[in-house]
């Protein structure tokens, strides 16, 4: 379990935490447990996505009893992904592992992908839901929703795909060159190829606490997953606008005919509806260029995907660059 602090382990276990204090030792002990039984050198990599409860100073009493843990403390809540991002960039294992703090990804499923890892010839070991857990509906019918319109649009099929999963290195470092901000773990992650094994698993109860993901922030998830990986929306308005010029030539062709011939239609509610129409479908195809320019516009100002305030447990990598 301890080992000299300047040996790369074989394995870091990268672990995003947000508000998970009250469970957190006992989640620890659990998955150090699995990870013991690995025999394998490993490290643990714990990011605290600024959270407000106790949670880093269960970070810093975990570090401090033992020299193989890192603790990263972010400046503020920036998110999952970009907490997962913190933690492969402190991350120097061999392969990496990321998963949950709240054991709804379980530890017991460690060993067999450490297994297909290092048997070789695999790249990434994913584990994927075959049941959504305790999920509510909307989440479900949310998340079909997403991963439908996702996998149609842009090629990769990430349904029931997860968090969970062990990575070599240079998989890692491919991730870590993607320099985009608006972060999608699993979907940037998928976009790298690489040979890739799939471990089913049935997602846990969560260990305690709640899910930290509201609806809005789902949306926002399903946002950046479908702007980061396709176009296609920004095709379907230029597609509508070509369907709506047929029809104006069509519906234009008859009124000019039927003025002609001296049968001019009773038009009032005809250019209401058109108005009507028209209107919002602009108005949405505005709001889906917006989309993209938003995005736009938080890529080039280039700022941080994340800040770090403070880190623990770093003392080697510090010796090594000192
Ligand atoms: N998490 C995080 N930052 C956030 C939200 C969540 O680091 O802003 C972590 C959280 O502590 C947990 C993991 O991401 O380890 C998954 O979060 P959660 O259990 O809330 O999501 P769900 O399991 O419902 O997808
Ligand atoms: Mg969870």
């Amino acid at each position: 379990m301890n080992r000299p602090p300047h040996t790369p382990p074989a394995l870091s276990v990268v672990i995003p935490l947000f508000h998970e204090g009250g469970h957190l030792r006992d989640v620890l002990k659990t998955i150090c447990a699995a990870l013991d039984a690995l025999d394998a050198p490993y490290e643990l990599v714990l990011v605290d996505d600024g959270s407000d409860d106790d949670t880093w100073s269960v970070v810093e009493e975990t570090a401090a009893g033992r020299n193989d843990t890192r603790g990263i403390r972010l400046s503020r809540n920036f998110g999952k992904e970009a907490a997962l991002c913190a933690g492969l960039e402190a991350a120097r294992g061999q392969a990496v592992l990321v998963m949950d703090g709240d054991l709804q990804h379980p530890p017991s499923l460690i060993a067999e992908m450490w297994k297909l890892w290092k048997a070789g010839g695999v790249d990434v070991v994913e584990a994927v839901k075959v049941d959504r857990g305790r999920e509510p509906l909307v989440n479900r019918l949310g998340s079909r929703l997403f991963y439908g319109f996702l996998s149609r649009f842009s090629g990769y099929d990430l349904d029931n795909s997860t968090d969970f999963k062990l990575m070599d290195r240079k998989v890692v470092e491919a991730w870590l060159r993607l320099g985009e901000r608006n972060l999608f773990f699993r979907g940037m992650n998928a976009w790298l190829g690489f040979v890739r094994v799939q471990v089913p698993f049935e997602v846990a109860k969560r260990a305690a606490g709640a899910s930290h993901w509201s609806l809005l922030r789902l949306v926002r998830l399903a946002i950046t997953g479908v702007t980061a990986f396709s176009t296609t929306p920004l095709h379907i308005v230029t597609f509508t606008g070509g369907l709506f010029l047929l029809a104006a030539l069509g519906l234009g062709l008859q009124t000019l005919f039927n003025k002609l011939a001296g049968r001019a239609v009773d038009g009032f509610t005809t250019v209401i509806l058109l108005q009507l129409i028209i209107g919002s479908l602009l108005m949405i195809s505005l709001g889906v260029i917006g989309t993209y320019i938003a995005k736009i516009y938080r890529e080039v100002k280039g700022r941080p995907r994340f800040i770090v305030r403070e880190q623990v447990g770093m003392e080697a990598e510090s010796d090594e660059t000192a």
